[in-house]
């Protein structure tokens, strides 16, 4: 895997003479014959991955960015993938994406906080059925489309069986949101879905300077995605596919890095006298269906934690912090702290979030790849101001605030 990191969507380097992927910008393509010109548009148009003479318009296809989607289908083991503007314009894709077998959806909860609002929202005209791991069976009709779902989950680290999933959902695709594990720690194609999908702007980046998504797939599928992706306009730019493409040499080493630390952290934190719990898979109760191994090859660096002082000291820690940064985000070489219930979930309704473990003290962290003493050291510090349980019942109200309290503040 390491050295498909390195080498993937390279191959053609010494023939082309260049040791790094050209960057093409341009808008548009010069066409001097029309007759195929036409053609390779309705390739295109119909979902073709290349076109045979002319790109046309840049934003039916670009080389730079299918460069990035060769190389990213190749560490996926898949036969195809398709790149788009942010993670969200590829989960849109998805769910427009043309399907004959009806406009029903399950999805199973939780995830992304975006892309349970998309879906709640009524947006795309889909209909959902939300249902935990083990009612997907149940929820599935004649006119599902597809199971969408996220493990390891955002932001409780919860991690659902996709064979088991798989096996419940038939013959209806299943697709995975694999952003917090990478083809890395989890193939979801290998376990049988249909399609593994990726916020790139997170591990894909890996340096907090691209936003893009990205979907592996079979070519079929993808063609679909393309058709989406020219009528609504959602490819990824050039330079942040060069960016994403430069982060994967990297990405076995920052992924296997970050776990090291984040394991660390994890185990530290279980044992705070501030933390009244700690959702990672790598503890020994973070995994109670044995998946480590089986379908990730290692726990991750993302963990949630909850204060035993609720919400007040959720912010205080999230205020105290120095060395890491208190944003949204994830996957990063430097390590992020955030609120979910005030930030990344906010638009999930209060009851949905709280039936998810998403509590008024929950903080997720992203661990980096800097030094676990220099990360705990930090860490330590900011939990140090905020005591055990009882310091929350000196500050008035703070025990739950709901989503019209918290953005009153
Ligand atoms: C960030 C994220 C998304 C959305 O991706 P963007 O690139 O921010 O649009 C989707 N799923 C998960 C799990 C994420 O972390």
């Amino acid at each position: 895997m390491h050295t498909r990191c390195v080498h993937a969507g390279r191959d053609d380097f010494a023939r082309i003479g260049v040791h790094a992927p050209p960057i093409d910008l341009s808008s548009t393509y010069p066409m001097h014959d029309l007759a195929e010109g036409t053609a390779d548009l309705d390739a295109l148009a119909a979902g073709e991955a290349a076109p045979a003479h002319t790109a046309v318009y840049a934003r039916l296809y670009n080389p730079t960015v299918a460069r990035f989607e060769s190389a990213f289908a190749e560490l996926e083991g898949a036969q195809a993938a398709v790149a788009f503007a942010s993670g969200m314009a590829a989960i849109t894709a998805l769910f427009l994406a043309p399907t004959d077998r009806g406009r029903h959806i399950v999805a199973v909860r939780p995830i992304y906080g975006g892309t349970d609002h998309l879906l709640a929202s009524g947006l795309l005209s889909r209909e959902v059925t939300w249902a935990a791991p083990h009612e997907v069976a149940g929820a599935i009709r004649p006119d599902t489309a597809m199971v969408f779902l996220e493990t390891p989950a955002n932001p409780t680290c919860a991690l659902v069986d996709i064979a088991d999933v798989v096996r419940q959902a038939g013959d209806v695709p299943v697709v995975v949101d694999s952003t917090f594990a990478t083809p890395i720690l989890q193939r979801p194609l290998a376990l049988g879905a249909a399609a593994a999908l990726h916020s790139a702007t997170k591990f894909i980046g890996g340096h907090g300077d691209a936003v893009g998504g990205v979907i592996a797939t079979s070519e079929a599928m993808a063609r679909g995605l393309r058709q989406v992706r020219i009528l609504t306009g959602g490819i990824l730019h050039p330079l942040a596919a060069y960016l994403l493409h430069r982060g994967l040499p990297t990405l076995a080493l920052r992924v296997h890095g970050a776990q090291a630390g984040a394991g660390e952290i994890a185990r530290r934190l279980a044992r705070h006298p501030a933390v009244h719990a700690v959702h990672y898979p790598g503890l020994p109760d973070g995994d109670p269906q044995r998946l480590l191994g089986r379908q990730m090859s290692g726990a991750g660096s993302l963990m949630s934690f909850e204060l035993a002082g609720g919400y007040q000291a959720a912010a205080h820690v999230m205020e105290s912090v120095r060395l890491i940064t208190p944003a949204v985000s994830l996957g990063s070489t430097d390590t992020l702290i955030q609120h979910p219930a005030g930030l990344t979930h906010r638009l999930v309704p209060d009851a949905e979030r709280e039936a998810m473990g998403i509590t008024p003290g929950l903080l997720r962290l992203s661990v980096g790849v800097e030094g676990v003493e220099d990360l705990w050291a930090d860490l330590s510090r900011a939990l140090a101001g905020v005591g055990d349980a009882d310091w929350d019942s000196s500050s008035e109200g703070a025990a739950s605030p709901s989503n019209g309290e918290l953005a009153a503040r």
